[in-house]
């Protein structure tokens, strides 16, 4: 700690130190902790909001460390970003999450759930994120209509047009494309039109909103209708993040919304018990 005069002590500084040395280490040992098979998926339920049924899934990433235990992803995808570790990653999420889909797509047929992955702009620039997927859907021989990538507005539209030409080559292979995190970034929905999008999904912000009888939640009914009247206007569908609560389900409804994910409906699970759950043809 440093003595900072009038007998205060800012004591913030060992802390970072530690937290620095903490975050290089995790830095130092994500790639071989690939190998060493350290990272495993879950799976999170998308939920059509007319009749319950199970309509996708979103695969997440967990790292379970020898020493350090459970870290959770918005501690290591961010690192993995900065130090280039996210392109093997990546590349092992989607081979890995495009397999288990194929053998669910297998053993269930024809009403079998979509795949979603999350991607970051890192991948999207620094792999050729277009092989890696074809790839991903050539080696499992998971149909590519089966698999939605989400990626944040933040991330495609960021840094000037680039990653365009990539999502419309996986559009045009029969991908489709998701924005994650919708309405927490971009305030001009121009690129919409512009570029291959097929679903939003509307941050937990808004969904939070529902429920409360206030002005502001009043408000917020009133944009998640307008959100979702002008995503289907486009021909695009809308997934709700993050309900926990029923009276957030009933809202989302009144609003059209198309989809749903949350707690309210299940937690991300092991593939074994998402295998459980398809088989028995309903979430839990
Ligand atoms: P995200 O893509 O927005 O994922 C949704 C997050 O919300 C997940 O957190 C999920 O577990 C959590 N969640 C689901 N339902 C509820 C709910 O009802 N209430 C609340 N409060 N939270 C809920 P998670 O798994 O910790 O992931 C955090 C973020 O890390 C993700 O946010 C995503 O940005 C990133 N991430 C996770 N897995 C991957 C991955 O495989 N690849 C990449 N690139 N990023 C990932
Ligand atoms: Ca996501
Ligand atoms: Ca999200
Ligand atoms: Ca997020």
């Amino acid at each position: 700690a440093k003595h900072e005069g009038k007998g205060r002590w800012r004591c913030w500084e060992p802390d970072r130190a530690a937290r620095e040395v903490t975050r290089q280490r995790l830095a130092t040992t994500m790639r071989p902790a690939i190998e060493q098979g350290e990272f495993h998926l879950e799976y999170q339920p998308l939920v059509d909001l007319r009749d319950g049924a199970l309509r996708g899934v979103e695969a997440l990433v967990r790292w379970n460390h020898p020493r350090l235990g459970r870290i959770a992803p918005s501690v290591f995808i961010g690192l993995a970003e900065e130090t280039g570790a996210i392109v093997p990653l990546g590349r092992w999420i989607l081979t890995e999450a495009c397999s288990r889909a194929a053998e669910w797509a297998a053993a269930i047929g024809r009403e079998c759930p979509f795949l979603s992955v999350n991607l970051t702009v890192r991948q999207m620039w620094e792999s050729d994120v277009v092989r890696d997927v074809l790839r991903a859907l050539e080696v499992s021989g998971l149909p590519p209509a089966l698999l939605q990538l989400e990626l944040t507005e933040s991330d495609l539209l960021g840094d000037a047009g680039r990653p365009v030409e990539a999502l419309n080559e996986l559009a045009h292979a029969g991908v489709r494309i998701a924005i994650d995190d919708f309405g927490t970034g971009y305030s001009n929905l121009a690129y919409l039109s512009m570029l291959p999008v097929h679903a939003l999904k509307l941050d937990g912000m808004f969904v939070q909103g529902f429920g409360t009888t206030d002005r502001s939640g009043s408000r917020n009914d009133t944009i998640v209708t307008a959100l979702v009247r002008l995503a289907h206007s486009l021909g695009i569908t809308v997934t709700a993040e993050g309900v926990e609560r029923e009276e957030q389900v009933s809202g989302l409804r009144a609003a059209d919304c198309d989809l749903a994910q949350g707690w309210y409906f299940a937690r991300p699970v092991s593939a074994e018990d998402l295998t459980a759950m398809l088989l028995r043809g309903t979430p839990p």
